[in-house]
């Protein structure tokens, strides 16, 4: 799921990769090429001309972060953009307050509903509920006895028409489950509805005829994420047929392109609750719409990291430093060691070189070894003294003799470290005094 697209974005932010700023031109650019990718995923028109329409403004406009690179600025932008389509913060089910709550299940035949049913109530026993499957769909031949199948496996009670009963009205049996329900203190039941192929009025009506006897907590709309286009209509036709309170999304394990996913929230007006994952009761989830943003992005970790870069660099800690060098005082290596400190704060280097596109597959090697020199270099300043950090000239022959002992480094590694120290910090003195700072020495001023 969703792979063309995450790879068309990474891609697309690989361009952007080195570049100082986005002229109107790249925004331009990165947008239009944003938007084949996600029509390319058959994600609906009117989706993506908002999404596009608030990633040019936000781009170009004021909110853009010093802390972070125009890549890093544009991958943040897009990731939040994406868990607003996904519907944001996200919802849990509402419970009824005088129990049962009951759950209708709405959809297709086929997207998944009977297989859902059953996961659902399993994810709901799991939770310390007592549910019970009612088995409303008398359409589909077998759809019962699957039901049954279903309920079995999840050690959960299932409602149905006795065989031969003659039964064959799933409101009048919908109606019963509900006062079963009551009655034997099932306090949340599942009602499985019939689908159609193709959505029809007979249909529709007889799902609002158990949505009129049950009264149900939530309508739950099962979509199949494989259909792409033509799921924008089967969920309005749903919308408007029924009213549906949450979406489902089904088969998210396959391959498909992945635009019903992200146009089907924004249609119907109703979040994204739960995904299936595949045949077995136990591949289910609850939609956590961040979680699968991340997850089209393909970039989890280079996401958390974004926004520790952001809180690491803020502005308060950049007054900081601007103030340090504005006193006169040169960058110690005891500011050195609060930077080292935060860097690694931030977790294994691998993360932050998974930030690169393309440096994914190199990662884990040049990790290993920058993660260590970076625990050396840590190793090596904890066992200077404070005055030998502000002062590095302090450090004879025997003083580092004794730091390559404390630290486990060698004299070499502290030699190594202090020269390139050394010039930093000459650097850095220049660009003070580029930016108009005084340097060493403008105490005074
Ligand atoms: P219903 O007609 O809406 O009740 O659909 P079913 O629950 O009978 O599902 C139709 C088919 O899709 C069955 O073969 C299921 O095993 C399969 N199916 C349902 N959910 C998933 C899923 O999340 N992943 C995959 N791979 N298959 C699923």
């Amino acid at each position: 799921m969703f792979d063309t697209l995450s790879d068309r974005l990474s891609g697309i932010f690989a361009q952007l990769k080195g570049k100082g700023r986005l002229s109107d031109a790249d925004i331009d650019r990165t947008a239009r090429e944003i938007r084949m990718a996600l029509l390319e995923a058959d994600v609906a028109l009117p989706v993506v001309k908002s999404f596009i329409f608030q990633l040019k403004e936000r781009a170009r406009g004021a909110e853009v972060s010093k802390a972070l690179n125009p890549a890093q600025q544009v991958i943040k932008i897009v990731h939040e953009e994406l868990v607003l389509v996904l519907g944001g913060e996200g919802r849990r089910l509402q419970f009824a307050k005088q129990p049962p709550t009951v759950i209708m299940l709405a959809g297709l035949q086929g997207a998944g509903k009977t297989t859902l049913a059953g996961k659902l109530a399993l994810h709901l026993k799991g939770l310390g509920h007592q549910p019970m499957l009612v088995a409303a769909d008398l359409q589909r031949p077998n759809a019962v006895q699957q039901l049954q199948v279903l309920g079995e496996r999840a050690g959960v009670e299932v409602f149905a028409p006795e065989v031969g009963s003659g039964v064959g009205d799933p409101v009048q049996v919908a109606k019963d489950a509900i006062e079963h329900a009551k009655r034997h203190m099932r306090d949340i039941v599942i009602v499985d509805t019939a689908g159609r192929l193709g959505i029809d009025a007979e249909m529709m009506a007889q799902a609002a005829a158990i949505r009129d006897v049950t009264n149900p907590d939530e309508v739950l709309f099962v979509i199949d994420a494989m259909v792409g286009q033509d799921a924008v209509a089967t969920a309005e036709a749903f919308r408007d047929g029924v009213g549906i309170t949450g979406v489902v999304l089904s088969k998210l394990d396959g391959d498909a392109r992945g635009g019903a996913a992200l146009s089907v929230r924004q249609v119907t007006g109703q979040p994204i609750m739960f995904a299936s994952t595949g045949e077995k009761l136990e591949d289910f989830d609850v939609f956590h719409p961040d979680r699968m943003a991340s997850r089209i992005l393909g970039m989890g970790d280079m996401l958390s990291l974004i926004e520790q870069t952001e809180k690491l660099f803020d502005e308060e800690q950049k007054e900081k430093m601007t103030a340090k060098l504005m006193g006169g005082q040169d960058f110690t290596l005891e500011d050195f060691l609060d930077q080292l400190l935060a860097v690694r704060r931030m977790g294994p280097i691998s993360n932050l070189l998974a930030m690169m596109p393309g440096m994914n597959q190199m990662k884990d090697q040049i990790a290993e070894v920058d993660d260590k020199h970076l625990d050396k270099v840590t190793a090596i300043i904890r066992s200077m003294t404070p005055g030998e950090r502000t002062d590095p000239k302090l450090l004879n022959a025997s003083r580092r003799t004794r730091i390559a002992n404390g630290s486990g480094t060698s004299v070499t590694d502290i030699n190594q470290l202090i020269t390139r120290f050394t010039e930093a910090q000459k650097m850095m003195r220049q660009m003070g005094g580029m930016m108009g700072l005084p340097g060493r020495g403008g105490k005074s001023s």
